[in-house]
């Protein structure tokens, strides 16, 4: 009945990859070429652009705070306006589609509403309509716990569906269709050469969501992980190919560092001069946690008169919140501690898991951000990337000449 080598391929398309009705039509198009190519197709969606965040607004008018589980009922109907548009845009190129819901597909979750996790998916239903040959377009974002209520998975949550749901019919290839192309060696508004990477890791990928380059949410990045569900990320608006995302291997680790990322708006703030005994960073952080300062890097040391100093970085917009919690705690721990804050300041991360082999990676960064006259203010590193402040106005350039120096450039 079917060419050889047919492939049942999983296709996540974004709100803005089915956003309006032409948009609708692209997409349909596009899953229409994959049937006439002998492929069945399971296309996972999310809401039509702008759409949760207009079903928010409406909850937030009537109420600060609204019940989470009607937000959830809420917020699943704007995957389900989308599944049944898309449906009929196929049934009327003559592709014989059918839309599921999330409990339709035997999406099951658990954890709590509006940041439901998914639990195991029972594909009954989409097995059904695979052996009858049938297109599947799946509701994103959504699920449903074993009492019956609707979950919704956490803002960007279709791509964790997508990726659940081709490890659960154990799909051949599964493609994140995008408004971005692939995954790139840094910004390429900011670096002009900046490449297109033909794959990466899981843990690179993540390392990079980490430091400000948002692809896909991390959650399902994680879960891809974890299943070893290897998939591509790319656009839906051509044909090029994307970037492959998948576990590790050995030729892997000869480039030594993968892509650059930037954080812009962070502050840094110190203080000083705080005795050297067990419970003050606790005492410390534990104020910051309290106001619900997120803080990033952490560096400390202890001078030989016995004094720490403790430094943090966070995004500017706390740089106020964090300055009152920490008032009163530094009365507390000494006549002498003192504060210092610095705002205007911007994040560059190197990441790479050929850092793990290759020695001298960190210097060859400092040199070369040396070199070119700029100052590096805190430093913090796992294992896998490197991660440096300089002033905000540098960062760009910064940022190039450190993708030059690791022999990025294309
Ligand atoms: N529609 C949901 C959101 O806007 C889920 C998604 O787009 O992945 O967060
Ligand atoms: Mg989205």
């Amino acid at each position: 009945m079917h060419a050889l080598r047919m492939a049942l391929i999983v296709q996540k398309y974004g709100g803005t990859s089915v956003g309006s009705i032409d948009r609708i039509k692209n997409v349909a198009s596009r899953i229409k070429n994959e049937r006439d190519k002998g492929h069945q197709v399971i296309a996972v969606i999310s809401a039509m652009g702008g759409v949760t965040d207009k079903l928010i607004a409406l909850a937030k008018e009537l109420s600060n705070d609204p019940v989470e589980r009607e937000l959830d009922v809420l917020l699943s109907s704007g995957e389900q306006q989308s599944i049944a548009l898309l449906t009929i845009a196929l049934n009327e190129m003559g592709i014989d589609a059918v839309s599921t819901t999330g409990r339709q597909a035997g999406i099951v979750t658990s954890g709590s509403h509006t940041r439901g996790r998914i639990e195991r998916i029972e594909p009954t239903l989409v097995n059904q309509y695979l052996e009858q040959d049938r297109t599947i377009v799946v509701a994103g974002f959504q699920g449903i716990t074993k009492d019956g209520m609707i979950h919704t998975l956490g803002r960007g949550g279709s791509d964790l569906s997508a990726i659940a749901v081709a490890s659960s019919v154990k799909a051949d290839l599964c493609q994140i269709l995008t408004d971005v192309d692939g995954v790139y060696t840094a910004d390429p508004r900011v670096v002009e050469n900046a490449r297109k990477l033909p794959e990466i890791s899981y843990d690179e990928l993540l390392e990079l969501a980490s430091v400000g380059t948002k692809v896909m949410q991390s959650r399902s990045v994680e879960f891809a992980k974890k299943y070893g569900v290897k998939f591509e990320v790319k656009s839906s608006l051509n044909n090029n190919p994307g970037t492959i995302v998948t576990e590790e291997h050995e030729a892997m680790e000869s480039v030594v560092i993968r892509g650059v990322s930037i954080e812009r708006s962070q502050a840094r703030v110190t203080i000083t001069a705080i005795p050297d005994t067990p419970g003050m960073s606790g005492r410390i952080l534990g104020a910051l946690a309290e106001a619900e300062v997120n803080i990033d890097m952490i560096v400390s040391n202890i001078a030989s008169d016995k004094l720490a100093r403790h430094s943090f970085t966070m995004h500017t917009n706390d740089l106020g919140r964090a300055q009152s919690a920490l008032k009163p705690v530094l009365d507390e721990l000494s006549a002498d501690a003192a504060i210092e804050t610095e705002a205007g300041i911007a994040k560059l991360s190197c990441v790479g898991i050929g850092m793990r082999s290759h020695s001298g990676v960190a210097a060859q960064m400092f040199e070369a951000l040396g070199k070119a006259g700029i100052n590096i203010g805190m430093i913090s590193t796992s294992e896998i990337k490197i991660s440096v402040t300089v002033e905000e106005e540098q960062i760009e350039k910064a940022t190039r000449v450190v993708h030059t120096a690791f022999g990025l450039d294309a």
